[in-house]
């Protein structure tokens, strides 16, 4: 019997999971100088926590979602993405109770029953962060600069950032109803998707990647003429923010995301890169959904960052570095390779990187090994050198080399690496 990996799961592997840690880290870093606090949800909830957070009528409900009832007969869902979650346990642990706004982070898996394809997987990774409380436009501009930094202290530049406003449950009513208008004699051409979104959520067919959709989109309403007062306010604020910071941005009409309960500010950050899939990160506005779930009314706006896409990009730059081994413990003879792992326990709990080769090849085929790992230093131990009670070490980086007295190795460990300038 063979075992592999389920159609449409990757494992992550050094050294490419190096790269994962310098995402995760950096997020860390920099969501941190920004006020946002880690939050950890399950992965599993209630079916209808994402029925009611991201829409009945989305593709994702529809047609994605890892569903299953569990041995009791309760409908259960792998959470498919993380803003539903993370509102439900505002809610349920009355976190708006807190002085707003209030900033979460998360990261994690998150599961979708897609065709797999290249760029998309069935369990996939996101970092997240959720801010509750405020409406103000500044909120928006912070968070859209804030994954500015973030995505420039991983070293990538060619990412363009889009974005739009989809206005509010005041004037967004009018604005569908001029789309039902225009799409009501094209329905034919329309995918039968669309012909669907068309009845219950006609702002997502703007979303549809479909070509003959796209083609007939042409000289659809612009939702920037639908705008009330107050939205057309907000957005133009969130963009005189922006050009104040620095930031540039392309406003994308289009742009309406395919979740049910987001309001106002919607924005993406792409990478022609990519290819069809080109969105790296995601978000925008959601100010109704902590009412849905049974909050007080709560202003909030999120984003969500794509791990996979994000790590694709950074592995076509050659991002990756591994640590290597302060030093690598050589040891020949049977009392050498135990006095080595003793010696190699001593010096991790220094906090030194230790790798050792307990095998009992030879002295050679050990620092062949030692090189491709890229150690600093070797310890050479032998029998016979124990009788003396000494050790030999050398600097692989320069090649040259010395003896230490066994009893005196803390001290000749702490001048080597005040020499080295660490
Ligand atoms: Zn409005
Ligand atoms: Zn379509």
């Amino acid at each position: 019997m063979r075992y592999s990996a389920l159609k449409g799961v990757h494992d992550i592997l050094p050294p490419e999971v190096f790269t994962w840690q310098a995402i995760e880290s950096t997020a860390r870093e920099v969501f941190s100088r920004y006020g946002y606090q880690e939050i950890r949800t399950p992965v599993i909830e209630q079916t209808a926590i994402f029925e009611r957070g991201i829409g009945e009528t989305t593709d994702i409900v529809e047609k994605e979602m890892y569903t299953f009832p569990d041995r009791a007969g309760r409908s259960v869902t792998l959470r498919p993405e993380g803003t539903a979650s993370v509102v439900r346990a505002y809610v349920e642990n009355h976190l708006h109770r807190l002085p707003p706004p209030q900033k979460y982070f998360y990261s994690g898996p998150m599961f979708r029953y897609e065709r797999p394809q290249k760029g998309r997987f069935r369990q996939f990774y996101q970092i997240g962060v959720e801010a509750f409380g405020l409406t103000a436009p500044e909120m928006d501009a912070e968070m859209i600069s804030m994954v500015r930094v973030f995505i420039g202290m991983l070293g990538l530049s060619d990412l363009s950032f889009e974005l739009n406003s989809i206005g509010c449950e005041i004037c967004r009513p009018s604005f569908t109803q001029a789309l039902v208008g225009f799409f009501s004699g094209k329905l034919t051409e329309l995918c039968p998707d669309c012909r669907k979104r068309y009845e219950v959520n006609p702002l997502r067919i703007l979303d549809c990647k479909v070509d003959r959709c796209t083609e007939m989109r042409h000289g659809s309403p612009k939702v920037s003429d639908f705008l009330c007062g107050e939205c057309t306010r907000h957005f133009g604020d969130v963009l005189s923010r922006l050009d104040a910071l620095h930031i540039p941005y392309v406003i994308n009409t289009n742009l309406v995301r395919g979740l049910d309960y987001y309001t106002r500010t919607t924005f993406e950050v792409t990478c022609e890169r990519l290819g069809s899939q080109k969105a790296v990160v995601a978000g925008g506005r959601y100010n109704r959904l902590v009412e849905e779930f049974g909050g007080p009314p709560t202003p909030a706006i999120g984003l969500a960052v794509g791990m996979e896409r994000l790590a694709a990009l950074m592995r076509e730059d050659a991002w990756t570095a591994s640590p290597s081994p302060d030093f690598f413990i050589a040891a020949l003879g049977g009392r050498a390779i135990e006095e080595g792992l003793i010696i190699a326990e001593k010096l991790r709990a220094r906090g030194l990187r230790i790798e050792a080769a307990y095998d009992g090849s030879s002295l050679k085929s050990q620092l062949r090994r030692a090189d491709r790992l890229a150690a600093r230093y070797a310890l050479l131990i032998g029998d016979d050198e124990l009788g003396s009670g000494r050790v030999k070490w050398r600097n692989l980086r320069d090649g040259s080399q010395g003896e230490a007295e066994l009893g005196g190795l803390d001290g000749f460990v702490s001048s080597l690496f005040s020499d080295a300038g660490e």
